[in-house]
C-alpha cells in the first residue's frame, strides 16, 4: 500500500543546503507494521513527513495505495491526506480550544463526513474516552491526550496510520497503553501502520523493523528474511 522510491529531499539553499533523505525506497504492505528506527537526525521523522504527504521530496516517488503523492496538486494532497492518512505526534498536538469530541470530529469535518460528532464520541469510546469527551486538553493526563490524538488520526478510517514517537511523552505503562491502540489498527482495521520509535522494544511488537542511517535505509528486517528465504 505504500511505496518510496529512490526519495531524495535537501532543504535550505546554498551553504545551508542539507541532504536529508539520500535516495531512501521502501515498500510496506497493507495491513502490515514497520518500526522505523535509526540514530537521531538520521531521517526517520522526514521519511514519516514524506510518506504522510506532508513534505515533498526533492525527487523520487511516493505511492500510497492508488495515489502518486509526488504527481498531486496541493488541494488534492490535502484531501487525499484528510481521508487515507491518520497522524500521532509525540506531543498529541491537539486544539486547545477545543473539547476531545471536537478534536476527534475535525477531520470528518473537513471530509464532509455524515454525522462527524457520533462516528467521534464512536472512536473517543473506542480508546476508552467514553466519559471524558467534554473535556478540554489542559483537563486530561498526557496519556488520555494521546488517546484523543489516536481517536482523531483513526476516526476518517485511514489507510495508513503513521506515528513519530508516540510514546516519547509518556511513563512506561501509558506508553505500553498507547502501543496497544496503534497495534489494534492493523490487526481490527487492516490500517497500515509506520512507527518511528527509540523504544526497540516497541519496535520489535511491529511486523518489520527498518533502520536508517544517514537518510537512506540500512538494514530492513523484511529483506533479510526474504534473502535468508532464498538461500
Ligand atoms: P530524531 O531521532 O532526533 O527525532 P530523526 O531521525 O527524526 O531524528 P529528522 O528530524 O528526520 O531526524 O532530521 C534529519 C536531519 O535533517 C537532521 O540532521 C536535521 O537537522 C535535518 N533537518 C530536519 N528538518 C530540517 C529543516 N527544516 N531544515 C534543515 N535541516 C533539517
Ligand atoms: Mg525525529
Amino acid at each position: 500500500v505504500i511505496s518510496l522510491d529512490d526519495v531524495h529531499l535537501s532543504l535550505g539553499t546554498g551553504a545551508a543546503r542539507v541532504d536529508i533523505l539520500k535516495g531512501a525506497s521502501l515498500d510496506v504492505a497493507r495491513g502490515t507494521s514497520v518500526g522505523l528506527v535509526g540514530p537521531s537526525g538520521s531521517g526517520k521523522s522526514t521519511l514519516l513527513m514524506v510518506l504522510a504527504g506532508l513534505e515533498r521530496p526533492t525527487s523520487g516517488t511516493v505511492r500510497v495505495g492508488d495515489a502518486v503523492l509526488t504527481d498531486l496538486s496541493e488541494d488534492k494532497l490535502a484531501a487525499f491526506r484528510g481521508r487515507e492518512i491518520g497522524i500521532v505526534f509525540q506531543s498529541f498536538h491537539l486544539i486547545p480550544t477545543m473539547t476531545a469530541l471536537e478534536n476527534v470530529a475535525v477531520p470528518l469535518e473537513l471530509a464532509d463526513h455524515d454525522d462527524p460528532f457520533g462516528t467521534a464520541k464512536t472512536e473517543l469510546e473506542s480508546v476508552g474516552l467514553g466519559e471524558r469527551t467534554a473535556h478540554y486538553p489542559t483537563q486530561l493526563s498526557g496519556g488520555e491526550q494521546q488517546r484523543v490524538a489516536v481517536a482523531r488520526a483513526l476516526a476518517p478510517k485511514p489507510a495508513i496510520l503513521v506515528a513519530d514517537e508516540p510514546t516519547g511523552n509518556l511513563d512506561g505503562p501509558t506508553g505500553k497503553q498507547i502501543a496497544d491502540l496503534l497495534f489494534e489498527a492493523p490487526a481490527k482495521r487492516g490500517t497500515t501502520l509506520v512507527l518511528v520509535t527509540h523504544d526497540l522494544a516497541l519496535a520489535q511488537r511491529c511486523d518489520r523493523q527498518v533502520h536508517l542511517e544517514g537518510g537512506c535505509v540500512v538494514e530492513d528486517t523484511q529483506e533479510k528474511a526474504l534473502s535468508e528465504a532464498a538461500e
